[in-house]
């Protein structure tokens, strides 16, 4: 690490990795520094809980690029280090090592951290709060056929971990507090339908419940829930949402908000600093709101975004992300606001199965959920940037 750097990118997640291509495109020669916690060469999460269960990958084969993309672009990696201090008006970042230096432009791209249960036993090693690669191989050790796991959270992490260790022969026990499955997502038919399918191959979910303490019993883990059940298995997993890293820009005095403010040029507050990804909540052009967006495809263009502006492009955000997820046969892309308290319409081919949900306020589209409809998301995002009211009779067959 050199004492100046006329970029430094904090966090080696997808948003951070995507913003080198962004400086490169409009800045070929500047100094870049990458920072990130994690040892590992940075890599895509998404496979963490899909494809490296289906054998569709491997787990040399996640990694975003290669040793010699670092070199090639001109970029001085630091990884398994962590940023504990930054000085705005000095324009210095300081590591836990005691190492500084000075940026030009400063990129927090730190993402976030698995959100814990604070309960007794809530800190025991035997429970996986997932989210990364060394996760990822503890649990593909413990993953055998015939072992037993509770999964606790029925969001992304808890649905789609669920998913793969069944897909792999784990037996599965859910405990989640929501009424049903993804159910800041789905709408309650599909989410009630999702459930009984869960249900129907085998799995345990226990709804409305929650966790109130673990304990290890002789190397295996038994959770105590809210209504008294009583659930023993080899592993755990939790996944209840993620808790965004603010810590330095929190100390550093930047606007916080839902995340670190940005404007649509991904600047922070703070002259010279800019953040993107899952840290920043931003100006969401096509829906008129800020948001804080937890997904991949935001990853990847919000920080490429911010690379390109980091170097001067002045090129606001007007991207639509869209998210996808695996659930057995159960696939899906959506984009937009996709929130089940939202009123939604179904336009289903196939019930729970194929078809289209379309999710409206004020008689306008601000979500869609395309299920097992491939190809279609830039239909999806039109319908929703035409911004207009439409009648639920309107809808069917809009997106085919
Ligand atoms: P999440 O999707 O926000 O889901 C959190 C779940 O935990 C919700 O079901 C929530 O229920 C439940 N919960 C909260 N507190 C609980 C408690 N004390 N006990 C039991 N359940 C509790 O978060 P996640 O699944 O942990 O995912 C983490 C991050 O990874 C997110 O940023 C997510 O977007 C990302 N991710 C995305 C994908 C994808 O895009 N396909 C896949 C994997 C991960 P309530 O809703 O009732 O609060």
């Amino acid at each position: 690490m050199d004492s100046q750097y006329a970029y430094v990118i904090v966090g080696a997640g997808l948003a951070g990795v995507s913003a080198i291509a962004g400086i490169r495109e409009v800045d070929s020669s500047g100094s870049i520094l990458l920072v990130g916690r994690e040892e590992e060469l940075p890599y895509d999460r998404p496979p963490l809980s899909k494809s490296l269960w289906l054998g569709k990958k491997r787990v040399d084969e996640i990694h975003l690029h290669d040793r010699g993309f670092y070199d090639s672009t001109g970029v001085d990696l630091e990884l398994g280090v962590e940023v504990a201090a930054l000085d705005a008006k000095a324009r210095t970042v300081t590591t836990t090592g005691g190492a500084s230096c000075r940026y030009g432009k400063l990129l927090l791209a730190t993402g976030g951290h698995p959100r814990r249960l604070d309960i007794p036993g809530g800190d025991l090693a035997a429970l996986c709060y997932y989210r990364t690669i060394a996760d990822y191989t503890r649990i593909r050790e413990q993953a055998a056929a015939g072992k037993s796991a509770i999964v606790v959270g029925g969001g992304f992490i808890g649905s789609e971990m669920a998913a793969a260790l069944h897909t792999n022969g784990v037996e599965i026990t859910m405990v989640h507090g929501g009424p049903r499955l993804v159910d800041r997502v789905f709408p309650e038919d599909l989410g009630e339908a999702l459930q009984a399918d869960y249900m129907n191959r085998g799995m345990a979910v226990h709804a409305r419940d929650v966790p109130v303490a673990f304990e290890d019993r002789n190397g295996r883990v038994a959770v105590t829930t809210k209504s008294s059940q009583e659930i023993e298995a080899d592993f755990a997993i939790v996944g209840i949402g993620i808790r965004p890293e603010t810590t330095v820009a929190h100390q550093a005095g930047l606007e916080m908000g839902n995340g670190i403010v940005v404007d649509e040029f991904q600047r922070t507050s703070e002259a010279n600093i800019f953040a993107a990804g899952d840290v920043a909540e931003f100006p969401y052009e096509a829906l008129g709101r800020t948001m804080r967006v937890e997904h991949w495809d935001h990853a990847l263009n919000h920080g490429k975004q911010a690379g390109r502006n980091m170097a001067g492009a002045g090129e606001a955000y007007t991207y639509m992300p869209y998210f996808f997820s695996d659930l057995f046969e159960f696939g899906y892309e959506a984009v937009g606001e996709v929130d089940s308290t939202l009123f939604t319409i179904a336009d289903w081919r196939e019930k729970h199965k194929t078809g289209v949900l379309y999710y409206l306020a004020d008689e306008m589209v601000r979500g869609i959920m395309l299920c097992n409809v491939w190809d279609k998301v830039e239909e999806a995002r039109a319908l929703i940037r035409a911004a207009k009211k439409v009648k639920p009779e309107e809808l069917m067959g809009a997106i085919k």
